[in-house]
């Protein structure tokens, strides 16, 4: 089944997100776990939590997606911001419970002139703090772009992480398009070359989502800027292939484009026809 949604509000609550993906045409979304600048988030409403759990059922939506706020930056040089991201994603993944089974994403971090060995053991430390044996959700270490001091930009550092994680079965990999192509791995022409290498060095069996997205600038710029689908250095022919590749065709796409909710529909309608099967 071609899993294929975009980046929702939760304003308005899990249950609407839900009716919202299914009237753009898309069975799967995401969203921010709590405020992207920070701060506290909504309270769980244990009644839009059953509505929202009996209306995916009928629908056919499998997977969701929560993004950790971009604030959250767990190899900072400042230890109230590490604190944060502690704090913040305990309390994420102690909420993801009432939707059990589901992926939660994070930017590994910037490690601010530390350097990147610091940076990985700070992610380490707060991965080994706040996973824990029974949680169902599976945590993903999104793919970045290289800007300023981004961690995640090579797959070798990704591993890294996982390496270093006690309870690693609980971590998966997001890769965003936009990011890989801006960091230097060339899947406009060599796609498949690339994937090679994401299973030599973390194992394709990790990868549990694609976001899904266009950039606004030319291979390996480090830039990190969202375009539309088929509008930016990507362009429409390496999307198609990505969707429709076999090794990943199964995957849930997400798209972090630039887009109100009709931009999207008009890009799940576009993305279904160029998808050789639903
Ligand atoms: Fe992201
Ligand atoms: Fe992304
Ligand atoms: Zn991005």
């Amino acid at each position: 089944m071609f899993k294929i949604g975009c980046h929702l509000s939760v304003s308005k609550g899990y249950l609407h997100m839900a009716q919202e993906i299914i009237e753009l045409g898309g069975n799967t979304f995401q969203f921010f776990s709590r405020n992207p600048r920070g701060g506290s988030a909504k309270e769980i409403d244990p009644d839009d939590i059953a509505a929202f759990l009996e209306y995916t059922k009928e629908n056919g939506i499998s997977c969701i997606l929560a993004h950790a706020p971009y604030t959250l930056n767990a190899c900072s040089k400042d230890e109230k911001t590490r604190d944060f991201a502690f704090t913040a994603m305990s309390d994420d993944l102690k909420r993801m419970e009432y939707t059990p089974g589901n992926l939660y994403n994070f930017h590994p971090g910037s490690h601010v002139g530390q350097g990147v060995e610091t940076g990985i053991g700070y992610i380490t430390d707060l991965l080994n703090r706040v996973l824990w044996e029974d949680m169902t959700t599976t945590v993903l270490l999104e793919t970045m772009a290289g800007k300023g001091s981004e961690v995640g930009s090579k797959f070798e550092e990704i591993r890294e992480i996982i390496d270093k994680t006690e309870l690693s079965d609980k971590l998966g990999v997001c890769l965003d398009t936009c990011h890989v192509y801006d960091a230097g791995y060339d899947i406009v022409n060599d796609l498949d070359g690339v994937l090679d290498e994401f299973d030599r060095v973390i194992g394709l069996d990790r990868l549990k989502a694609i976001h899904l997205n266009d950039t606004k600038n030319p291979f390996e710029s480090h830039k990190d800027r969202h375009e539309k689908i088929g509008e930016g250095f990507l362009g429409a022919d390496a999307i198609s292939n990505i969707i429709n590749n076999e090794r990943i065709k199964d995957l849930p796409f997400y798209l972090e484009t630039p887009n109100e909710l009709p931009g999207y529909a008009e890009e799940i309608a576009m993305l279904k026809k160029m998808r050789k099967s639903l």
